[in-house]
């Protein structure tokens, strides 16, 4: 009976090739698909038995499920037509990558665990840092080094946990937090790092939302100001989290300015880099990351656009040992000869999960398959269709611009109030053809497009404008207000 239950090894070569086949037919009919779900609450569950198979089912009735129940409660984040937010884009090398890590099963929580998953992971993120151009001390040769964790808020959190560490010089994990530490951000700094705060016992009263100029951008002036006032009244400036590429509009902080700040402070500098970091693979780019070198840590998740599917956040400190002296907690069971020499990274010290997954996996066969060269083409096409697209809503007097608008993110919305961008906003998601977001800057509801999708093309750009075109002439119309914009789109450069 026991032998019976699994899959043999043909079935599972036949179930295997089977759904490789399923995913790249997937990955060629995507844009068929309406980019966001059109369910309603509850409806995919409603549409699942209540209770639980007795005995198993044939793999091909667990599959004809997945098309039937699963697949119209799907929104194609790997659709050409899917803009918004901030992307979570992937490749087949990626896929295939992580396929082998989930086959492995390896749980990497120690160098003795599986060496190969520990020196992997430092060789690639050493490889990452070089592709990007990271300060040196960065590099795993020197005192700091890179680690890949789940998401960028857990590697935000460490960072602040670290920097709580430093400041209060390893008592605040004996005794208790004791000083009022605070912490600095930019009001447009992602919720992630309030959160983190909150996680991190700091209490949300001791995050303070510095004022951004009018590109939303750190005013460190201001920074500086709140620093001095806090150590006025006693309390304990300990952690700073620059953005390179804020969520709402990328906006990038000036890091020159505010590392200073920090040195002469001595506060941990954290910079966020979620999405715009990829950018950096391209010498011409690079310019985001002026000033990095004043960071004690940084991140960026190559699981937004940098080809590797989710979850690949590559965190890096320029001091290991305050983290891992901030992290590691070691019982009897989890005692090794190798960790005990010193001379491996044991990375269950580097973030707050024991267990860890073989992910460097994905993130080597992504850097192998397309190679430096490869990635910078990626990226430097999504660049150029985000700048056009910008071209066309400059060039239209409908619409105007909010925000920097620069790299692959434009924020635009329709001359008028919000209720009006609101609407185009749910009439252009409802319709399918593509999805965009949106947000609030300088109060105005303005809608987010971001081009970063592996496969999305000038005509998926241009059947995009040409449908918020579309939309934003019915809406006008009936509002009474006309449609006549400045230029139509085709033949537009
Ligand atoms: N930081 C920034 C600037 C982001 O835009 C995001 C998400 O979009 C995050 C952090 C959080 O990312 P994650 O989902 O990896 O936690």
């Amino acid at each position: 009976m026991k032998d019976n239950v699994h899959m043999t090894s043909n079935e599972f070569r036949e179930s295997g090739k089977q759904l490789i086949d399923w995913l790249a037919d997937y990955y060629q009919r995507v844009e068929e698909f309406p980019v966001l779900a059109q369910v309603k609450p509850g409806e995919i569950r409603a549409s699942l038995p209540t209770d639980p198979p007795q005995s198993g089912v044939a793999f091909d009735a667990i599959v004809e499920q997945l098309n039937s129940k699963i697949m119209p409660g799907v929104t194609h984040w790997q659709s050409p037509n899917f803009f918004a937010y901030f992307p979570a884009n992937t490749s087949e090398p990626s896929v295939l990558g992580d396929l082998i890590s989930s086959g492995l099963g390896v749980q990497g929580m120690l160098w003795a665990t599986s060496p190969a998953c520990t020196e992997l992971e430092t060789h690639v993120l050493d490889w990452l840092a070089k592709m990007l151009a990271l300060p040196a001390e960065f590099l795993s040769n020197s005192a700091g080094g890179g680690v890949i964790q789940d998401s960028a808020s857990s590697a935000s959190l460490c960072a602040i946990l670290a920097a709580r560490e430093r400041a209060t010089n390893f008592k605040s994990n004996e005794n208790g937090c004791r000083e009022e530490l605070v912490a600095y951000s930019s009001t447009q700094a992602h919720s992630s790092i309030e959160k983190d705060i909150k996680v991190a016992g700091i209490g949300r009263a001791n995050l303070r939302l510095v004022g951004v100029d009018e590109q939303f951008a750190m005013r460190p002036e201001l920074l500086e100001l709140a620093i001095e006032e806090d150590k006025q009244a006693g309390r304990v400036p300990f952690f700073v989290c620059a953005t390179i590429g804020t969520t709402s509009s990328l906006a990038f902080d000036p890091l020159p300015a505010i590392g200073e700040i920090c040195k002469k402070h001595g506060i941990w500098l954290h910079v966020d880099a979620a999405m715009a970091g990829t950018a950096a693979l391209c010498p011409e780019f690079r310019y985001i990351q002026n000033g990095l070198e004043f960071a004690d840590s940084y991140c960026f998740d190559a699981h937004k656009w940098m080809f590797t599917n989710f979850d690949c956040t590559c965190f890096y400190v320029a001091d290991r040992e305050t983290l891992t002296h901030s992290l590691s907690v070691t019982p009897e069971y989890l005692r090794n000869q190798a960790s005990e020499t010193g001379v491996v990274f044991d990375y269950r010290d580097w973030h707050v999960p024991l267990g860890r997954r073989f992910r460097a996996l994905k993130l080597w066969f992504v850097i192998q398959h397309y190679g430096v060269a490869g990635l910078q083409v990626l990226v430097r096409h999504h660049v150029e269709l985000a700048q056009k697209f910008r071209g066309w809503v400059l060039e239209d007097n409908r619409f105007e611009i909010i925000g920097p608008a620069q790299l692959n993110l434009v924020c635009f919305r329709l001359l008028g109030d919000g209720a009006l961008n609101e609407e185009l906003l749910r009439r252009l998601n409802a319709s399918g053809g593509l999805y965009i977001s949106h947000t609030k800057l300088n109060a105005k509801y303005t809608l987010r497009f971001c081009v970063a999708q592996s496969r999305t093309e000038l005509r998926h750009v241009e059947s995009a404008w040409a449908a918020i075109c579309a939309e934003a002439a019915k809406l006008l119309r009936e509002s009474g207000r006309g449609s006549h914009s400045n230029q139509a789109v085709s033949g537009r450069e």
